[in-house]
């Protein structure tokens, strides 16, 4: 693959940062990860769609990450580029009806949510503590067990390599638990999320409650990517991993949390094969007992 010429084009490219051979621990909630071999921070659509074009030339892989809060990424790392979206991306509008804001999907998600509680705007609160971006937290189709971004959703425009841009009104796109119809291969731009209006202490005080019971109930001090598995319709499978004894298993740095038993932390020492080593145990633990094969909520980059 042409990654020298890939680097070539994209170094001092405008709008354009590149960094070779980044250690993507620094990029994820995990603290976890190997070198990618390129890392490009895409400050605007012209820049993103230039780099997604050289890298396709150059034949280069490449990925898009938001804040890195729900992946496990290889010990070896990403042999490829793994692409983020800069400033450009990080902007939000409120319409004229006052009820409709627009906002790049680069944008933290936090600051989203805090963005509609300073304008007495409804809907968001269930979103507050779920770490990383709105385009991850749409790709995710991020959210509790029974609410989600997706049903705020009214439009989403995305990047399609080798075509151009995409829209997406809420019906063209399945929403479901933890996923969404939108391509795999393209590239979340923005979103339109239509909120309602509401009383700031009614918005502040249910905030309060859920960040409380988050506090409560999840590890959210130590390194992890949340929840590990997707919860089997009308299971949850914290209860289950609990139920097979296997709270505070462990295998290097990496351990089922006391806390919450859908949560694998990492101490500190952790290695990705650490935690793969625990998902594997849990998983096989899981399907013993219960006969149920979890699937997966963290993506796997690198393996
Ligand atoms: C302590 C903790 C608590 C958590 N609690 C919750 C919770 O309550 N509910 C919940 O749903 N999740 C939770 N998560 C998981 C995680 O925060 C969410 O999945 C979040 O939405 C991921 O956003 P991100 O920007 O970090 O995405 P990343 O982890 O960087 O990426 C996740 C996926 O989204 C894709 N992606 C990212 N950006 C884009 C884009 N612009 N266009 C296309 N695809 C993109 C990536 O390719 C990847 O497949 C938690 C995580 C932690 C660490």
């Amino acid at each position: 693959m042409g990654l020298f010429n890939a680097v070539l084009s994209l170094s001092g490219a405008i709008d354009t940062d590149v960094i070779e051979d980044e250690r993507l621990a620094r990029h994820t909630s995990y603290r976890i990860g190997g070198r990618a071999s390129l890392f490009i921070t895409c400050h605007s659509y012209h820049a993103l769609r230039r780099a997604v074009e050289v890298l396709a030339r150059e034949q280069v892989p490449w990925v898009i990450i938001g804040k890195g809060s729900n992946l496990l990424v290889a010990d070896s790392g990403y042999d490829g580029a793994v692409i983020t979206l800069g400033r450009e991306f990080q902007r939000s509008v409120l319409a004229e009806d006052g009820v409709t804001l627009t906002v790049g999907a680069g944008a933290m998600l936090a600051r989203l949510v805090n963005d509609a509680l300073s304008r007495s705007l409804a809907g968001l609160e269930f979103a507050v503590g779920i770490p990383g971006t709105v385009g991850g937290a749409v790709s995710m189709n991020a959210g509790t067990r029974d609410e989600w971004i997706g049903s705020l959703v009214q439009d989403v425009v995305t990047y399609r390599p080798g075509v151009g841009l995409c829209h997406y009104a809420h019906d063209d796109v399945f929403w479901g638990y933890r996923e969404t119809g939108i391509p795999r291969d393209e590239i979340i731009l923005e979103v339109t999320l239509k909120l309602h209006p509401g009383e700031k202490a009614d918005i502040r005080s249910k905030m309060e409650r859920s960040l409380q019971r988050r506090r409560k109930t999840q590890p959210i001090g130590s390194a992890s990517c949340g929840s590990v598995f997707r919860n089997p319709a009308g299971r949850s499978v914290g209860a289950m991993v609990e139920e097979c004894g296997l709270k505070g298993f462990s295998v290097g740095g990496a351990e089922v949390s006391d806390l919450h038993a859908n949560f694998i932390v990492n101490n500190g020492t952790a290695t990705a094969s650490d935690v793969v080593a625990v998902i594997q145990h849990v998983y096989e633990k899981v399907k013993e007992t219960y006969g149920v094969e979890l699937k997966p909520e963290v993506k796997f980059l690198g393996f």
